[in-house]
């Protein structure tokens, strides 16, 4: 999820520079169609080291796609493979270049976002926006299925399967034993099994079954829900390329209330880490406060997860490294975790094809440490800082909301904001503008905060 206004005083920044084309990493598969690096894979002739990467969300998919188009032998764990990860499905545009995701995975192109206050002030975000420039919004079942299909296209192969319990390694160089219920066996016979591995890829979510036995340590999380809701096709138009941001104490304390158009119904969602029990409350918040554009509409779809609000503790032990979700890797204040996941999991198995000479040396710890952890933190430790003390700032109370949405109408916040989203970098950042930015932002906070303690002293 995007959020405007997040930005410019503390430019959220990684380490890439933009390139002509907007992609905002390594060129897509090299150049590569999916046969050639097919072949290639079949190609290498050692193939010692085996991988397991459990889970087929966008994290594993990802991790499960390098490794095995490197000819490392790569088992993908899924319990459901129609999985729909409740979930708002926006992603950035760098994603689409970067992942290599077709057009039809695309269900709507968001050029438009409202910011609504909490006294309903409703700011347009998005003048800024090139043509060719959009939020993506999928459907996570289309999306996960197509990223881990093509990884079992290069390779990987599949175990539709639960993950139950990990055995760790006796030794430094010992195998590690994964215990999972199969679920391709025919009911009535039993479905338990093994698998003995080299290395593990952690990529199964939130509630990670491989965290909790490495010992990875917990995190603090939030509770996410969202209903997909069908309105009539007249409210849909309104939604057409249009999504909208609420914030204020009703719809959550410290997070934002959303209405995301998908492919035929709008998903109408909110999350809360400080009062998870109220959850439904807030939901009910945020439907009443879209009410009027809502009307008509039928819930089609009820959903609810958590979503890790920092990373864990440990992120690598052993042979063992985590990805997505699964180390926590979701940016606080906005919720974007998709992109967040898939790149974690590309990198980690860069980290490992090279460490492992392409799957010819088992990789140490240390390796993963270095090769992975080190570089992600370089690449992601300052993104996550700042939108961790820009959650702090902007949601705090209501005034603060307040002037959180008015700094969004400011043209240069817009951009820099939407740069950032879109192609997790900012090209352009100007100091002068930086610093009226930050005065302004001072101005309006203290002034929401003013207004709102003389509301309170007038009271009756
Ligand atoms: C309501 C909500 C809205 C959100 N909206 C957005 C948004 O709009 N944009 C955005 O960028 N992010 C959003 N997020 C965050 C985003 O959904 C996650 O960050 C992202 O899904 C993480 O991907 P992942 O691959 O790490 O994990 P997941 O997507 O959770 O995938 C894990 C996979 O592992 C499988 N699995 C789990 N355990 C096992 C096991 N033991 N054995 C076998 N398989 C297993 C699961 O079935 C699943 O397919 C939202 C989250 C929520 C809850």
């Amino acid at each position: 999820m995007v959020l405007p206004g997040f930005v410019s005083p503390f430019a959220v920044v990684s380490s890439h520079t933009r390139r002509s084309g907007s992609v905002c990493g390594r060129p897509s598969f090299h150049g590569a169609s999916l046969s050639t690096r097919s072949k290639n894979a079949q190609a290498t002739l050692m193939m010692q080291l085996r991988v397991a990467v459990v889970g087929g969300g966008p994290a594993g998919s990802c991790a499960a796609e390098r490794l095995a188009e490197s000819g490392i032998e790569t088992y993908i764990f899924e319990r459901k493979m129609d999985n729909a990860k409740p979930c708002g499905g926006a992603i950035p545009l760098c994603m689409v270049d970067e992942f290599d995701l077709p057009a039809n995975i695309i269900d709507r192109k968001v050029r438009k976002m409202k910011m609504i206050s909490p006294t309903n002030v409703e700011v347009d975000v998005g003048r800024t926006l090139k043509p060719n420039e959009y939020i993506g919004m999928t459907r996570r079942e289309i999306l996960d299925s197509f990223m881990r299909d093509r990884a079992i296209s290069l390779g990987a192969k599949p175990i539709n399967g639960l993950v139950t319990k990990l055995d760790l390694a006796s030794s430094p160089s010992g195998k590690y034993k994964l215990h999972y219920s199969d679920y391709s066996v025919p009911k009535g016979e039993s479905n338990a099994r093994t698998l003995e591995v080299d290395l593990i890829v952690g990529a199964d979510g939130a509630n990670s079954r491989v965290a909790r036995d490495i010992d990875a340590g917990d995190y603090n999380f939030a509770i996410a829900f969202q209903e997909r809701i069908k309105i009539p096709d007249e409210k849909m138009q309104y939604y057409e390329e249009l999504a909208e941001m609420y914030v204020g104490a009703d719809v959550s304390p410290d997070f934002y209330a959303w209405v995301f158009p998908k492919y035929d119904h709008v998903g109408v969602g909110t999350g809360t880490v400080i009062n998870r029990p109220a959850i439904k409350q807030y939901q009910k918040a945020i439907r009443d406060r879209a009410a009027a554009r809502l009307e008509g509409g039928k819930v089609i779809k009820v959903e609810a997860h958590p979503i890790p609000e920092h990373p864990r503790p440990r992120r690598v032990v052993g042979r063992v490294a985590l990805v997505g979700d699964a180390a926590g890797y979701v940016t606080k204040c906005s919720g974007e975790g998709i992109y967040f996941a898939a790149k974690s999991g590309r990198m980690c198995a860069e980290a490992i094809v090279a460490a492992s000479k392409n799957g010819r040396v088992v990789p140490t710890e240390k390796d993963l440490k270095e090769m992975y952890l080190k570089e992600w933190d370089r690449k992601y430790w300052a993104t996550y800082k700042v939108l961790d003390v820009l959650q702090a700032v902007f949601y705090r109370s209501d005034a603060a909301r307040e002037a959180f949405v008015k700094m969004c109408e400011d043209e240069y916040v817009q951009r820099v904001t939407f740069d950032s989203y879109l192609y997790k970098t900012v090209t352009t950042v100007n100091p002068v503008e930086d610093m009226k930015l930050a005065f302004r932002t001072a101005a309006s906070l203290i002034g929401e905060n003013i207004r709102a303690n003389a509301a309170v002293a007038s009271a009756p």
